[in-house]
């Protein structure tokens, strides 16, 4: 049994921005059995795409969903798990946590020393720019969100000044494929949790700067300052009405455009071995990202050039329903790719890094599932009768 608090897809329909396109590519919306079958394979679906996929994907495996089903608390009892719903109550031998990664906007505490004439918006908040308030904006986050928000709320003729911190920087496309399509064929995607050194990073890592458009552009941070889009350092305090920035941008951006060149250079070795002739173009390196001469370290937030904030600083999943000692002090989930240390037959699907570097993405959910539920077909086999 699925339960859902809403309805088939619900993240996707209640959860995004207006124009927001998938950065992954159709043909990797692959789910369990169920390929893409567009026409438009290398296209990026639209939210409504996505809903249908996804709804289509329930109708054809006969999925056996109870939406509009709230999942009130999940608890141990005697032989199995008791899962309280505001539908009333369900006991069941075992549970999959798939609640999904992105519940709650993740906002710094810093966020709590804003002036309170300025309007703060996260990226559940935030559906177009003509819902901001006119004037300056502030865009604290330069991964997927604030890299996208950044170019649609510059082109809606408001500046916007973005604050980077940690990033990861990539090209839409390289040596003639898209640059996921890298990511899959050379293996990158597929590398497995128990074989990455600093697996607690991986897991923090965050989302690449990619956007999903149909003329396939590549929107890093030089992209955006060329269409006017000033860039800061990380946000690191609000203090007597003005916000500071770390000195530390130009490190960042060096650092950003290592990782990628590095990465870069895995998919040229893998090309070398695996690419026939002509299938993949020659390879290359882009422009460094270029530093600002000498950025600000800090803006007067009382001076009416900010009039808003959009914190696009991550999110996080929400497990206050659980009752189970399953979550750590950061409110992450402890588990061993996907079973749930410490209450057999608990499981947990969707997480970043859950099994493999895709986990995280729509295309991951095959290949992690396969390896969950192997787990758990084994775990009821047992005949274990208490747990
Ligand atoms: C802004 C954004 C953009 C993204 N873009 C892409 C992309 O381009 N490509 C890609 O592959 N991935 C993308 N992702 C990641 C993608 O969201 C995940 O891969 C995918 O949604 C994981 O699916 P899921 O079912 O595990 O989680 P979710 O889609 O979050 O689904 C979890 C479901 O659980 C329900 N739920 C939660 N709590 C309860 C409860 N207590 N009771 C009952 N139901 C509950 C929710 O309503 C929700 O429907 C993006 C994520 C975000 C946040």
């Amino acid at each position: 049994m699925v339960l859902e608090r809403g309805e088939v897809a619900n993240s996707w329909r209640h959860e995004r921005w207006d124009s927001l396109r998938l950065l992954t590519p159709n043909w990797q919306c692959r789910l369990p059995g169920y390929p893409y079958n567009g026409a438009d394979p290398d296209g990026f679906m639209t939210m409504p795409e996505v809903v249908a996929h996804i709804a289509g994907f329930a109708a054809a495996s006969s999925a056996p969903v109870r939406t509009h089903t709230t999942v009130t608390a999940v608890g141990r009892i005697d032989g199995g798990y008791r899962v309280a719903t505001d539908r009333g109550e369900i006991r069941c031998r075992s549970v999959v946590l798939a609640s999904g990664a992105a519940n709650i906007p993740r906002v710094p505490q810093v966020r709590e020393a804003v002036p309170q004439h300025i309007e703060s918006f996260t990226a559940f908040d935030y559906r177009n720019p003509a819902r901001l308030p006119p004037g300056g904006v502030l865009i604290v986050g330069a991964s997927a969100t604030g890299v996208q928000l950044a170019d649609e709320i510059q082109r809606s003729g408001r500046p916007v000044t973005l604050s980077v911190g940690e990033h990861v920087r990539l090209p839409r496309t390289y040596r003639g494929r898209d640059v996921l399509w890298w990511m899959e064929a050379s293996g990158v995607w597929s590398q497995r949790y128990d074989e990455i050194d600093d697996l607690e990073r991986a897991r923090r890592l965050p989302s690449p700067q990619l956007v999903g458009t149909p003329r396939h552009m590549t929107l890093d941070l030089n992209a955006l300052r060329t269409a006017g889009v000033e860039i800061l350092g990380r946000l690191g305090a609000i203090r007597d009405g003005r916000a500071l920035f770390s000195g530390g941008l130009a490190n960042q951006l060096a650092l950003a455009d290592l990782k990628m060149n590095r990465l870069l250079d895995t998919f040229d070795v893998w090309a070398c071995n695996n690419a026939p002739h002509g299938e993949v173009g020659l390879a290359e390196r882009f422009e460094p990202t270029q530093a600002p001469a000498s950025s600000r370290l800090s803006l007067d937030l009382g001076n009416g050039e900010i009039r808003s904030i959009v914190w696009a600083t991550g999110f996080r999943p929400d497990y206050r329903w659980l009752e189970l000692p399953v979550v750590d002090r950061s409110g992450q989930l402890r588990h061993d790719g996907g079973v749930v240390v410490g209450v057999p037959g608990v499981y947990a699907m969707g997480l970043p890094v859950l099994r493999r570097r895709k986990s995280t993405f729509i295309l991951g959910a095959e290949d992690d599932a396969r390896d969950v539920v192997g787990h758990l077909v084994r775990y009821l086999a047992d005949g274990v009768r208490t747990v």
